[in-house]
């Protein structure tokens, strides 16, 4: 089956590592085309000039890209997708991104005879080079039975979310949990840090309660307390997350403060922090409000 892979950022090339094998197949394209000749040094991909060039014999087409506005720049344009895609292929978008743009998207490949599913992933980087990504995926039945292979080859969860859009809708609001994970803990802890007690100890008791999550039990031991803060999440693109789940409560016409509030923190951090941090550095500005650094030696 022949593959067409489309963003080779920070998850992108390794979803893409997992398709350059049989069966299928695997031609890459990268803005930056250092990062798709890296990626055909390592794997056995053919790396295309433009984004038609990619796309032209292919059967399933793979988006993974910052957001629903750099997959339309793609679609379009002298070399974009739509120069080339073949009718009767699949576009798979593992972007997260937004429900109107996506809706938009399948309906003007629809009217080329090419069919759409916005799938996009969790599960992080860890679970992108295991192949053990969770995929939301919104779109055809029928169409996500054709591309099954392609998804299963770096997904284990993957569960049908509804029609065009909600992959985008769910995994924006499971970002926004992320984001409001990250930050209450982090004024949890700072708060913990000026009344005395270390964050080590206050992540041991909260770990084993109540107030616990994926950022109380993984995010702040690994990359917190020990002042790593890998980057494997751009800040920018959680802060785009947060947006998406604000805006879809708004056109659902839900009250979502909590929602809103988180947005806007996020963007703040993303202001302050710049395009490249990572997601988690968001804690040091709460750390900052507070006058406090929590874990690590100060
Ligand atoms: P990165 O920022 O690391 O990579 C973005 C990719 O998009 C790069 O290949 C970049 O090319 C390309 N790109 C950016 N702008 C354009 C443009 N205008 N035209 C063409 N290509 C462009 O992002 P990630 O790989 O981290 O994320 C991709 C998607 O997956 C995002 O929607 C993100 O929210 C989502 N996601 C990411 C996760 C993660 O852990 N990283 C987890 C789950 C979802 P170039 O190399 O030239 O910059």
């Amino acid at each position: 089956m022949k593959i067409a892979f489309i963003g080779l950022g920070d998850i992108g090339h390794l979803m893409a590592s997992h398709l350059a094998r049989e069966p299928f197949e695997l031609t890459v394209w990268n803005r930056t085309a250092a990062k798709a000749e890296a990626f055909a040094r390592d794997h056995k991909a053919r790396v295309a000039q433009t984004p038609a060039d990619a796309v032209r014999d292919a059967q399933v087409v793979i988006t993974c890209l910052p957001s629903s506005a750099e997959v339309e720049a793609v679609l379009h344009g002298e070399n974009g997708v739509l120069a080339a895609i073949r009718k009767g292929a699949v576009l798979i978008d593992c972007t997260s991104g937004d429900p109107p743009t996506s809706r938009s998207i399948a309906a003007e490949l629809g009217g080329r005879g090419v069919e759409f599913l916005d799938a996009p992933v969790s599960g992080g980087t860890t679970a992108a080079r295991a192949g053990t990504l969770t995929v939301m995926w919104g779109g055809d039945a029928t169409v996500f039975e054709r591309v099954r292979l392609v998804i299963e080859a770096f997904g284990k969860k993957i569960v049908h979310a509804g029609p065009v859009g909600s992959g985008d809708a769910l995994k924006a609001v499971n970002n926004a949990l992320l984001a409001i994970h990250v930050w209450s803990t982090a004024e949890g802890l700072a708060t913990l840090a000026k009344a005395g007690v270390p964050a080590d100890i206050a992540l041991d008791v909260i770990n084993a309660s109540s107030g616990r999550s994926n950022a109380s039990m993984n995010l702040f031991p690994e990359r917190v307390l020990t002042r790593a803060f890998p980057r494997t999440f751009r800040l920018a693109l959680l802060d785009k997350d947060i947006g998406i789940a604000a805006g879809v409560a708004r056109d659902q016409k839900v009250p979502a403060p909590l929602l809103q509030l988180a947005a806007d923190l996020f963007r703040i951090a993303h202001n302050a922090l710049g395009e490249e941090a990572d997601h988690v550095e968001a804690v040091k500005l709460v750390e900052q409000w507070a006058g406090v650094r929590i874990g690590g030696t100060k």
